[in-house]
């Protein structure tokens, strides 16, 4: 472990609304020396990666050489042979409650479910998935949309960007996506085809949809086009940091309730459990979806890795063995989540100049900081090294209205790293926020 000592972090404590002018200026001119210092620090610190750093993934090396020359799974298939596109019957077996879905209608892919994700709207754009191809409905450019919940993952805006699919944000609240507003533009806005939802511990603010919520989203395929999909990136349904982490109902039961199977597409992988760059993604979806699904990805490929499929059953077992698995991962995330904490409220707490959100699991904090100022943070920060994810980047075409929202990622450094990330963070959010107040007084 690097052990970094800033040794600069003052602690400049004032209320953004409370303090004198000169109170400001004495501030001001104390965080200026503090940036200084850290200037001349030469720091290279990252809070950007949403990934699991080296001993997270190392708690998986057991798979290299597990299967000791047995590639034969339960069912007698020779996993090394081409074949199985709808997966091992024993890996979706274990996967299917991950998602809370039935194994039958489970579909494993490669290692990346955003590859998966992508396929399917590409597939229901241009070809037809769950009814005729978007694209025939609606054959101007843009006239495809998609309700997206704000802040939110840029790889699901960039898919919506790359295809052409224009997006409507919603807002994100403490129990999922504004489920009203959701509502109101599907009953007011064409073209809506549909909707990302990262339904716990959401991409970036950490939230966990209300039972309510997911009862209403299983249900917007009554109200909506008939070929309207739910993307249902479950990217973090196993993912928290203790037992007393809010639980997500599973969708299923509702859409089989409702009969709108084939118009939830959900999803997950490995990605955060194993290896991220050579786990394992699964989807599940009613028959129809899946079976259009299967034909699309029939002509680009013969099948799956297969013999990654039985790797992963061998070492994860069943869901008990990763319960067990996934605590491993708690205890090196959550410390890290817990300094990040500590060292933003010892920073900011009661000073007016930003809020922030505490998850219970999952890889992110969302930070808000006053109005105007995201992108200024980011640049102070860029410039005395350290790196955060860039400012706007949690909303669709990168535009936050409010230029206000940063994500932070505090899985992949180390704890010194981390501490000292946020120490700087912490007196660039404070320097950009009184410089903007003394500006405008
Ligand atoms: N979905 C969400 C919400 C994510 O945050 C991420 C990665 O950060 C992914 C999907 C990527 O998943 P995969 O590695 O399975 O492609």
């Amino acid at each position: 472990m690097i052990c970094i000592n800033t040794g600069n972090h003052m602690d400049v404590m004032v209320n953004i609304e409370q303090a004198s002018q000169d109170e400001l200026l004495q501030a001001q001119r104390q965080l200026e020396q503090e940036y200084a210092k850290l200037a001349a620090l030469n720091l290279s610190l990252d809070l950007t990666r949403g990934k699991p750093g080296p001993e997270q993934v190392a708690l998986s090396d057991a798979l290299d050489g597990i299967l000791g020359g047995n590639y034969i799974d339960a069912d007698g298939v020779d996993t090394r042979n081409y074949g199985g596109l709808q997966g091992l019957r024993e890996a979706r077996e274990l996967f299917a409650p991950v998602l809370g879905a039935d194994p039958e209608n489970l579909m494993i892919g490669g290692n990346s479910s955003l590859s998966l994700m992508y396929a399917v709207v590409e597939c229901a754009l241009n070809i037809g998935l769950c009814g005729s191809a978007w694209s025939s409905q609606l054959d101007k450019p843009g006239a495809i949309k998609f309700i997206c919940p704000v802040p939110g993952y840029d790889r699901h805006f960039a898919i919506c960007e790359h295809l052409g699919i224009t997006m409507l944000p919603v807002a994100m609240t403490d129990s999922g996506p504004d489920m009203d507003a959701v509502e109101h533009l599907l009953a007011t806005e064409p073209g809506i085809r549909g909707m990302w939802c990262v339904p716990r511990f959401s991409n970036p603010d950490g939230v966990v949809y209300s039972e309510q919520t997911v009862q209403r989203i299983a249900r917007l395929g009554q109200i909506a086009h008939d070929s309207f999909l739910v993307l249902w990136d479950n990217a973090y349904a196993v993912h928290s940091f203790d037992d007393d982490a809010a639980e997500l109902p599973s969708i299923s039961a509702y859409c089989d309730a409702l009969k709108t199977q084939d118009q939830v597409v959900q999803f997950g992988s490995t990605s955060k459990v194993t290896f991220a760059g050579a786990g394992v993604a699964f989807l599940a979806s009613g028959e129809r979806t899946r079976t259009n699904l299967s034909k699309h990805l029939g002509y680009s490929s013969i099948g799956p890795d297969k013999v990654n499929q039985l790797r992963h059953v061998r070492l994860l077992r069943d869901a008990e063995g990763l319960g067990a698995h996934m605590r491993k991962h708690a205890a090196l995330i959550a410390p890290r989540f817990a300094c990040l904490q500590r060292e933003l409220a010892a920073g900011l707490g009661g000073s007016g100049m930003g809020h922030w959100t505490e998850p219970g699991g999952g890889y992110f904090v969302s930070f808000d900081s006053l109005p105007g100022l995201a992108k200024e943070i980011v640049e102070l920060a860029a410039t005395i090294g350290v790196k955060l994810t860039p400012a706007g980047a949690t909303w669709p075409y990168g535009k936050d209205p409010e230029n206000s929202n940063i994500r932070l990622a505090p899985t992949f450094a180390t704890l010194p790293e981390l501490e000292a990330a946020v120490q700087a963070f912490v007196c660039c959010v404070k320097l950009a926020s009184i410089r903007q107040r003394l500006a405008r007084a």
